[in-house]
């Protein structure tokens, strides 16, 4: 019986594996047009100033709106567009319709793009990014780029020269997902960060887990020591807001504050709140 057992796991086993294959494929295919139809799109999550409250800016993140399934996260088809060499023109496409849907948003608004390790091997990435900022009119010094820890290392003196043609123009440039990676510490030095944003797993739990709350603790004090103002990512309740300006930390985003929107529910919001510039002679400079 153990062996029949034995063996249909194995069985079920190949099946799962052979779906998991066929998932992928289709994710593939669909991708091939989705990216050319706009179907992959940009969402904005609410970054605020926790010192003040005042929204300072969003994230942007990809969603695919598909026309049978609905509105699918970036985990299901980042990386399979990474493994395929999608990933560049996937990127740019959110990255010209986040700077197009924010053209008439308030100037004090910044955005922060995700930016893929891979990517980062591409030697004119940073020549893309400033011709769609200069083609769709968004000030490079409202844009903030965000590299995840993995995988820098690759080829480090590209990354390296990437990111110098970046910051040339005044884009800023933010350590995503800290402490999550390998050898968090060094990434720190290789490339000039502005930024450290904290990942969500710590800052969850820093109100039951006192491990928690020392590593964020310590992370923001790094941060301070190094001149980079820290961003917490995934807060959820008014209490890790509140312990967490407590820390220090400079930004905060997450549920708390709203999920990720289309760009049209960011213009309603916005308009709601007075940070809308009118296309005639503007001055909506009242907030909230
Ligand atoms: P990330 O850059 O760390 O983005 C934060 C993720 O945490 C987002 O998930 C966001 O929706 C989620 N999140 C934000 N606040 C909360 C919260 O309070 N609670 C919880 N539980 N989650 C929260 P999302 O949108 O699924 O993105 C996942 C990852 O996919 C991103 O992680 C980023 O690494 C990647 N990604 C998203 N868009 C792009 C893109 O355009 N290009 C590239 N290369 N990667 C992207
Ligand atoms: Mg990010
Ligand atoms: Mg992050
Ligand atoms: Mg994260």
């Amino acid at each position: 019986a153990a062996k029949t057992a034995g063996r249909n796991r194995f069985a079920w086993f190949d099946r799962s594996m052979e779906h998991a294959l066929q998932a992928r494929n289709e994710v593939e295919s669909g991708l091939r047009d989705a990216i050319p139809q706009q179907q992959i799109v940009p969402y904005f999550e609410q970054q605020v100033d926790l010192a003040t409250g005042q929204l300072s800016g969003f994230e942007v993140l990809a969603r695919w709106e598909h026309p049978l399934r609905g509105l699918i996260g970036p985990e299901a088809f980042i990386p399979v567009a990474e493994e395929t060499g999608m990933i560049a023109d996937l990127s740019l496409s959110i990255i010209r319709q986040a700077f197009l849907a924010a053209r008439d948003w308030h100037p004090s608004l910044t955005l922060s793009v995700n930016i893929s390790p891979w990517q980062l091997k591409d030697a004119w990435l940073a020549q893309k990014i400033i011709k769609v900022l200069t083609e769709t009119g968004f000030p490079a010094s409202r844009l903030e780029v965000e590299i995840t820890e993995s995988s820098l290392f690759d080829n480090l003196a590209l990354a390296q020269s990437i990111v110098g043609s970046l910051k040339n123009q005044g884009i800023r440039l933010a350590l995503d997902d800290f402490g999550t990676g390998y050898s968090s510490l060094a990434h720190l030095r290789a490339l000039p960060f502005d930024r450290i944003k904290i990942d969500k797993s710590f800052v969850t739990s820093i109100c039951e887990n006192p491990e928690s709350a020392a590593i964020v603790t310590a992370i923001a004090k790094l941060g301070d020591s190094l001149n980079l103002p820290t961003t917490a990512e995934g807060i959820e309740d008014a209490d890790t807001e509140e312990r967490l300006r407590g820390i220090g930390c400079a930004k905060g985003q997450g549920y708390l504050y709203g999920r990720p929107m289309s760009a049209a529910k960011v213009r309603q919001l916005l308009a709601e709140r007075g940070l809308l510039i009118a296309s005639g002679p503007t001055d909506a400079r009242s907030v909230i």
